[in-house]
């Protein structure tokens, strides 16, 4: 059990408001916030931290990871040693943990075997709400094989992001494949995507009888489907579907947006793996027609920002980055931080992204009741949100459920 602290002089940021109270006292006991207010009183055998006004705020959640792409070369992730990539994973995992991430969703690749093993305290890193493989059409955003090849190898133990299927009979075995694994929600590609071999981005995939059979599936385990999409047209098959988040949304226009509103649907973008993909995606293994493809959807995904974000949808925050830059995780905030205001930005990736999990109260907020999943920070991220993109500077604490997870309490 983790150890009773008052955190003192602390600034909290209230995130579901968008403004930092000084002044505060904040209470952790039993891995939870107990108490939050000037003058809450410190119990006995309680480590009393006085924070010099420091920002105090709860720990970031990314709804869009894959713990398993250590290489951005996904053909070839498949054939490498289960354990091995999972191992590479738990490394990748304490290292979002110690830039402020406290949770992560991944919708392609982690499974349960890596969320018990966070679960039960055998390695650091953040929550792990999974998905288990993605699913893909025959020759949709997962299926990895050249065109040339006809087999493929999707046996489970395979670290590979995702599965084929096909047809409404195929489609709903492996959604259910997913779910009796205690998958946290269900993804599927409903067009092409920047990584993959022989789609086309301005595809749509997966016939709308497929996609309301996984749907219909994913609902009746209390679950929700997640949907890889970049065009207006397949953002919008999929949300008229029932699908509950958008990945990505690139290409959306006004008519997705009214269905964003309509449905009370999710846009997670991510802006910054297109970012560097320009950058390095060479480097890491992408091919020149993969980098064809990133630049399509690159200057799209700003304005699509600005365009969701004026009319209100539901954002959350999302980073996608494969391999090495992965390290780049936090530049989310910078990019984002240009188009629409810190405190959305922030909200993207704590109350937003915790109502998208199932886990608003619980994450995304320093209030009684709430997980103690907190971070200190020097500087104050509504003001200037680039405080948040450079931990090795600003990020003092990591806490997560109680528990001291980087920097130290003194
Ligand atoms: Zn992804």
């Amino acid at each position: 059990m983790s150890e009773t602290v008052l955190f003192e002089n602390a600034s909290v940021l209230d995130t579901a408001a968008g403004a930092i109270a000084p002044g505060q006292r904040v209470l952790v006991r039993g891995g939870e916030i107990a108490a939050v207010g000037p003058d809450v009183a410190a119990p006995e055998g309680a480590a009393a931290v006085d924070l010099g006004g420091k920002t105090l705020m709860p720990g970031l959640i990314d709804c869009h990871v894959h713990v398993n792409a250590h290489t951005a070369d996904l053909a070839g992730l498949g054939d490498q040693s289960p354990a091995y990539v999972a191992v590479k994973a738990s490394i990748e995992l304490r290292e979002m943990l110690h830039r402020g991430f406290t949770t992560v969703r991944d919708p392609g690749g982690a499974d349960f075997g890596i969320h018990d093993a966070v679960a039960e305290g055998l390695i650091d890193g953040p929550r792990i709400f999974f998905g288990g493989k993605a699913l893909s059409q025959t020759g949709g955003h997962v299926d990895m094989r050249p065109r040339g090849r006809s087999v493929s190898d999707d046996h489970q133990c395979c670290p590979d992001l995702g599965l084929v299927c096909d047809g409404v009979d195929g489609v709903r075995k492996a959604a259910r494949e997913q779910l009796r694994t205690g998958a946290h929600h269900v993804k599927i590609m409903l067009s092409g995507g920047v990584a993959s071999p022989t789609d086309r981005i301005d595809s749509t995939q997966f016939s709308l009888d497929e996609i309301r059979a996984i749907v219909d599936e994913a609902e009746a385990a209390n679950r929700y489907v997640a949907g890889h999409a970049y065009t207006a047209r397949a953002i919008n098959r999929g949300l008229e579907a029932g699908v509950r988040s958008i990945e990505h949304g690139n290409l959306l226009d006004e008519s997705s947006v009214e269905l964003f509103l309509k449905h009370d649907a999710f846009l997670v973008p991510t802006l910054v793996t297109y970012h560097r993909m320009a950058i390095e995606g060479a480097a890491y293994g992408l091919s020149a027609a993969n980098l064809a493809k990133n630049e399509l959807v690159l200057d799209a995904g700003l304005k699509a920002l600005e365009l969701a974000h004026g009319a209100g949808v539901n954002l959350c925050y999302g980073s996608d980055l494969l391999g090495g830059m992965r390290r780049n995780q936090l530049d989310e905030f910078t990019i984002r931080g240009a188009i629409i205001p810190a405190a959305d930005v922030i909200r993207s990736a704590t109350v937003t992204a915790a109502r998208l999990l199932g886990e608003e109260g619980r994450l995304g907020q320093v209030a009684p009741g709430a997980a103690a999943d907190l971070l200190v920070v020097d500087g104050d991220p509504l003001a200037d949100i680039a405080v948040l993109a450079d931990p090795g500077k600003n990020l003092k604490l990591v806490m997560q459920g109680g528990d001291v997870k980087h920097g130290t309490l003194a």
